[in-house]
């Protein structure tokens, strides 16, 4: 019998990167990503620390920066 969720949980791995980034509070980026759990296919939007080195792409229009506003 397969288990399809164990009690370990899931186990996301990234299968698409977008080109939006967010920074937290601290100024460090996040990247919005696709992720796929490698036990039960299951897929969805995360927001996943990247390198600061990301932040360069905002410069040369590889990337976006996400704005919120309040409505
Ligand atoms: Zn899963």
């Amino acid at each position: 019998m397969k288990h399809r969720h164990p009690f370990t949980g899931h186990d996301f791995k990234i299968v698409e990167r977008s080109n939006v980034l967010q920074q937290d509070s601290m100024g460090y980026p996040l990247r919005l990503c696709i992720c796929q759990c490698t036990k039960c296919g299951k897929t969805e939007q995360q927001w996943l620390d990247t390198s600061e080195d990301a932040l360069q792409e905002l410069d040369d229009g590889r990337s976006v920066l996400l704005e919120w506003t309040k409505v």
